[in-house]
């Protein structure tokens, strides 16, 4: 079975103050165990080491993107090696506020998982289609691209979780319902075992990501290829417990 995997995404928010607060609230929350439910939270690099330092040890945190190669004369890059160093075990890469506000190809996303993987990061790659892209029908074709990109760069998928976020369902209030999530993620998962191999579309992880909440993160996680959730607000607010628990 693919545990359950519930990633919070801050994003660029928070201050010394409120991440105090956030990391309070996550350290005394009820939760299942982390055998049931895997939980990492994304903070803003400068606040890694001390939510790092704070969260409650079965939580993990990963950071918000990373260079595409080995550190240098890269203004304003923080390297795969760094995190690893600090012993930052995941990184979200391709974000679709990266690809489409800084403008990261999917060639390029597909670069930065190889990378990252190579220094023993795991990785949340992110694929979703916009409004546009939906309504013409091209939801599939899109995200399969996306897919292609990183499949053509990397052999071993074990470290890798796929999150499916409709652009248009970020930050927007407009969730995806749980039958337009689920025909998303079956359709990966058959992009997977016809592309990669039965074994790898068995065991990766697709989560969704886009205007998750409490309320409606029960029956999203009701469906067969939703493995969890990326969560952008929520992720900022205690109910970010109550969408941990979603599964059980
Ligand atoms: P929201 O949950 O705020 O819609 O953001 C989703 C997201 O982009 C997570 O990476």
């Amino acid at each position: 079975g693919r545990k359950f995997f519930v990633g919070g995404n801050w994003k660029c928010n928070g201050t010394a103050d409120q991440v105090d607060k956030i990391v309070k609230t996550l350290n005394e929350g009820q939760v299942p165990s982390p055998d049931v439910v895997e939980v990492v939270v994304s903070p803003p690099y400068v606040f890694l080491p001390v939510v790092k330092s704070q969260l409650r040890p079965e939580f993990q945190v990963a950071a918000q993107n990373c260079w595409v190669k080995k550190g240098g004369a890269f203004t304003g890059e923080v390297s795969a090696e760094m995190l690893v160093n600090l012993g930052v075990p995941w990184v979200i890469l391709g974000h679709s506020e990266r690809r489409s506000l800084l403008g990261e190809s999917n060639e390029f996303v597909g670069d930065k998982v190889a990378y990252a993987l190579s220094q023993g990061l795991k990785v949340i790659a992110c694929v979703g289609e916009t409004l546009e892209q939906r309504e013409s029908g091209s939801t599939m074709e899109v995200v399969s691209a996306q897919t292609k990109a990183i499949a053509e760069k990397i052999k071993d998928w074990t470290n890798v979780v796929v999150a499916y976020e409709p652009v248009w369902a970020i930050g927007t209030g407009k969730v995806a319902t749980p039958a337009q999530a689920q025909e998303v993620h079956a359709g990966l998962r058959e992009w997977l075992a016809t592309n990669v191999s039965a074994e790898v579309a068995e065991s990766t992880r697709i989560i969704y990501g886009g205007s998750v909440t409490a309320a409606n993160s029960k029956e999203l996680a009701g469906q067969p290829d939703v493995d969890g959730f990326l969560v952008g607000g929520a992720s900022l607010k205690p109910e970010f417990i109550d969408i941990i628990n979603a599964a059980t």
